[in-house]
């Protein structure tokens, strides 16, 4: 069930009475200007709500903000100066993502025409920092973007913000269903569900394996059919058996449908608890998640939520996001990859050509039939892979870049979908970083949400951030998590 509230960010640009009515009337018309033509470009629209001249227009804004669930985010800018004690009430209230903007309406020093009237309208880069200090002296987490506001880098860099801040929207919205528990004896899929509502929003909460069964049973076989034609139309068969694709069906309808009742967005489930169920969910969930769904394999509800929460963050809010596990390397010199995929389910959104389904015996869990699933080769591209993990009182973020490549050997005996890549800096040290850290072996992997976008989101939610790069080196990241290890005792 897509979601359908609508998103849009407000502008709220700074000045002050001392001026007269003249300046303000242009930085009114000016501001109302810029907003219309950056949201020609944004992702979603920026709202211009006032030029604010007092405590009280602030304060009241920000009230509004607060409580109107379509303001994902407020974007601030200070055509003139703005004394900045005035925004002091309003900021110390505001629980939406913030971000000052600091750019000016010119985009050139113009020689003849420049005088004491022109520098008293034009002093962005004298009240930006007026701005600035009263921020950083609140200790107010806010993205800082600067840039001339109709050049395309600056502008973008916005959008991405914003999706940033719209992740965070979906977050505090967020409701992940659980079939069975954690996979038995595995550390890095737990985590405090209660810490995480209190942080992050995420209500997660478990339903029966039986009560799925009981779903499954009333779907038609006309609701099938349709779902199948589907399934045919977007993917190639290649297998004889219809009967698995059916039933992956049955098990899509049925998910989606209890998912939807109670306003879920992602599930996660386990192969140690199919009971009454025939096959692992494979093909079902695969085509779930790439309809928007985020989900999690062995009951790993923390990458469920980020899945759904990716995928809202990308292009035309269903971005190339997708579950990966780490499964092997491939060690031959000067070629170090490794190798991404799982036991069915990851999310064709990042397949390179039409994913094929096939079924396959699947040894592991409990499943009486062979599962049917999409196989296909995942894309070449510049891409980040992201965990989440409970470090108990806290959550690390970790996210890594890596460079996807075609997988380098056909494999023509694996029967799931794979992803290759090199994670940065390169395989070895890469390894060592994300170990270091305490990666989890799921992840999500996303050529279309970068590190920034996470970094955003992570400062937004207020939980640590890790970020691995072509520039980090084992050493340096030690002592990061050190340093960090304290900062967050003493937060
Ligand atoms: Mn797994």
């Amino acid at each position: 069930m897509r979601n359908t509230q609508r998103r849009e960010f407000w502008f709220i640009v700074g000045s002050q009475s001392l001026y007269g009515n003249e300046v303000l009337e242009t930085v009114d018309r000016r501001a109302r200007e810029m907003a219309e033509k950056m949201s020609e470009r944004l992702p979603y629209p920026l709202v211009y709500k006032l030029t604010a001249k007092s405590s009280k227009e602030v304060t009241d804004t920000v009230k509004e903000a607060n409580y109107d669930d379509s303001c994902c985010g407020v974007i601030t800018w200070c055509h003139t100066f703005s004394p900045s004690k005035m925004w002091t009430n309003g900021l110390k209230n505001l629980q939406k993502p913030y971000c000052h903007f600091a750019t000016q309406y010119n985009r050139e020093i113009p020689n003849d025409e420049i005088d004491m009237d022109f520098m008293n309208l034009n002093q962005a880069a004298h009240g930006d920092r007026e701005h600035g200090f009263m921020a950083a002296r609140l200790r107010m987490p806010r993205k800082v973007i600067a840039g001339y506001w109709q050049d395309e880098g600056p502008v973008k860099r916005l959008g991405d913000w914003m999706r940033a801040a719209v992740g965070c929207a979906v977050s505090k919205e967020l409701k992940v269903m659980r079939f069975g528990d954690n996979m038995r004896e595995v550390a890095v899929t737990e985590g405090d569900k209660v810490e995480v509502q209190a942080k992050l929003g995420w209500q997660v909460n478990t339903w029966a394996t039986g009560d799925l069964v009981m779903e499954m049973n009333r779907v038609t076989e006309e609701e099938i059919d349709s779902l199948v034609e589907k399934y045919l139309n977007e993917y190639e068969k290649n297998t004889d058996d219809t009967g698995a694709i059916r039933y992956q069906a049955k098990e899509e309808i049925a998910i989606r449908k209890m998912m939807d009742r109670e306003g879920c967005i992602a599930f996660s489930n386990t192969f140690q608890d199919l009971y009454g169920m025939e096959q692992l969910p494979g093909l079902a969930s695969q085509h779930l998640m790439s309809e928007g769904y985020g989900f999690g394999a062995e009951g790993d509800w923390k990458v469920a939520a980020m899945t759904a929460i990716m995928k809202a963050m990308g292009r035309d809010g269903n971005g190339a996001s997708a579950f990966i596990e780490d499964y092997t390397y491939h060690l031959e010199k000067g070629r170090e990859y490794a190798l991404g995929a799982h036991m069915l389910e990851v999310c064709p959104s990042v397949a390179e050509g039409r994913p094929k389904i096939e079924t396959h015996h699947l040894g592991i869990g409990m499943n009486e039939k062979d599962p049917a699933r999409l196989v296909f080769e995942g894309k070449a591209g510049d891409a980040i892979v992201v965990t989440l993990v409970d470090m108990g009182g806290r959550l690390r973020m970790i996210v890594q870049d890596v460079e996807c490549v075609r997988p380098i050997m056909p494999m023509p005996n694996l029967p799931v979908a794979r992803v290759m890549w090199r994670p940065m800096p390169d395989l070895q040290k890469g390894i060592e970083c994300w170990i270091t850290a305490g990666g989890a072996h799921h992840s999500v992997l996303s050529y279309d949400v970068s590190a920034e976008m996470m970094k955003d989101w992570a400062r937004i939610m207020d939980i640590e951030f890790v970020h691995i790069t072509k520039d980090t080196t084992p050493d340096m990241l030690e002592r990061e998590l050190f340093l960090n290890d304290l900062a967050w005792k003493l937060k």
